[in-house]
């Protein structure tokens, strides 16, 4: 059900877009997280970028086209 996860996935870009104050984009592996994370959960890293108009181009991009790299599969190296 691909086209079912694309709708979950721009359903919580719009969210994350109308809110982001509440998250920001991490540096290492350009995953929308949590803004009271400390450490990135997908690549553990703690650089983030906490610009509301970044977590809102970051929540565009990966709401917009079918991605699977906001987990953590492709980043364990
Ligand atoms: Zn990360």
């Amino acid at each position: 059900m691909a086209s079912d996860s694309l709708t979950d996935r721009a359903k919580q870009a719009t969210k994350i877009a109308s809110q982001p104050e509440d998250y920001k984009v991490c540096e290492g592996c350009e995953s929308i997280v949590a803004r009271r994370v400390v450490f990135c959960p997908n690549c553990h890293g703690y650089r983030f970028n906490e610009q509301a108009q970044a977590v809102i181009d970051q929540a565009i991009l990966l709401g917009g086209r079918e991605r699977t790299s906001v987990v953590s599969d492709d980043l364990a190296h």
